[in-house]
């Protein structure tokens, strides 16, 4: 019979090439920061995907149908939730995606996204008053609960490999807790009443509320919609009142508006942060630790400058 015959086949001859392949479970992450913790928690004990890339905005991205057919050979997919993969839902209806869901965020302590400040409300924006921030990875701390969701939802589809995953991702967490020591150490150096920059959008305030640096941007929680006049107005007085001396651009975001909020309010330009998406493999965020290093040391450097 055909199957027997199949199965004998396998036995015999795929063993090997099985542990070396099929054996690893192929897990898709949503976006590349989650892409680097997967990395970290399952090394190269699974075939991983990436849908969103360096440098991408994952707020606005549209899935192709290419991501779905990956999608529906996946044991997995890691997702950050909270809203933030707009997107996913329809992905997986279209794909048949019969696989795990895992929510990195599931768990992590959230924080709710700031109003906008003076916005009058039914102006189309689809985040923003009452949502919950989806940022979470911008606290180390709070990565550390991310990874260890990670680990439990791939010990659960590779049960194998469990305890593997435990292990390393207890490796990672230990990298983490020293990643939060830098940065606090880098953003003491700075005095305190300086520590207040502008960015693209509102992306910082779990990073906000794990090291005090107070951060303002012309977007909301999510990239989706445009600012309008009124707004950026309101921003440039509120530069000038408060005297924000800094103003970043984001590595996912056009600089256009940025430029024109330095030019506006006097404010100087302190470079690139990495807020949504590391940068490719040759920039200065090419994993998430490297990332937040680079944020912090930029930040530092900016705002300690006269
Ligand atoms: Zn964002």
């Amino acid at each position: 019979m055909r199957r027997r015959g199949f199965l004998a086949l396998a036995g015999a001859a795929g063993l090997a090439a099985s542990s070396a392949a099929q054996g690893r479970p192929h897990v898709v992450a949503s976006f590349s920061i989650l892409g680097d913790f997967v990395r970290e928690v399952a090394g190269d004990g699974v075939q991983l995907t990436t849908f969103v890339g360096p440098d991408q905005d994952a707020h606005v991205y549209e899935p192709t149908p290419a991501d779905a057919r990956v999608l529906a050979s996946a044991a997995a997919v890691v997702v950050n939730g909270l809203g933030f993969e707009g997107w996913l839902d329809r992905l997986v209806r279209a794909s048949g995606f019969k696989g795990a869901r895992i929510v990195a965020s599931e768990g992590v302590k959230t924080l709710r996204a700031p109003g906008r400040r003076g916005h009058a409300h039914g102006h189309g924006h689809g985040h923003g008053h009452g949502s919950i921030d989806p940022h979470v990875w911008q606290d180390p701390r709070r990565v550390q609960d991310m990874v260890r969701a990670i680990a439990r939802g791939l010990g659960k589809v590779d049960p194998e490999r469990a305890e593997n995953y435990r292990q390393r991702s207890a490796g990672y967490v230990a990298q983490l807790v020293e990643l939060e020591a830098t940065i606090a150490a880098d953003i003491a150096a700075v005095p305190k009443e300086r520590r207040k920059v502008v960015s693209s959008h509102d992306a910082f305030a779990y990073f906000q509320d794990r090291f005090g640096v107070a951060f303002r941007a012309p977007h909301g929680i999510s990239t989706d919609s445009e600012p309008s006049a009124a707004d950026i107005g309101r921003l440039i007085r509120e530069i000038r009142r408060e005297k924000v001396r800094i103003v970043f651009i984001e590595s996912i975001s056009n600089p256009r508006l940025i430029e024109q909020i330095a030019k506006e309010s006097g404010a100087q330009m302190g470079g690139r942060l990495y807020s949504d998406a590391l940068s490719g493999p040759s920039g200065p965020a090419p994993t998430y630790i490297a990332m937040m290093r680079h944020n912090a040391a930029r930040l530092r450097d900016a705002m300690i400058a006269e």
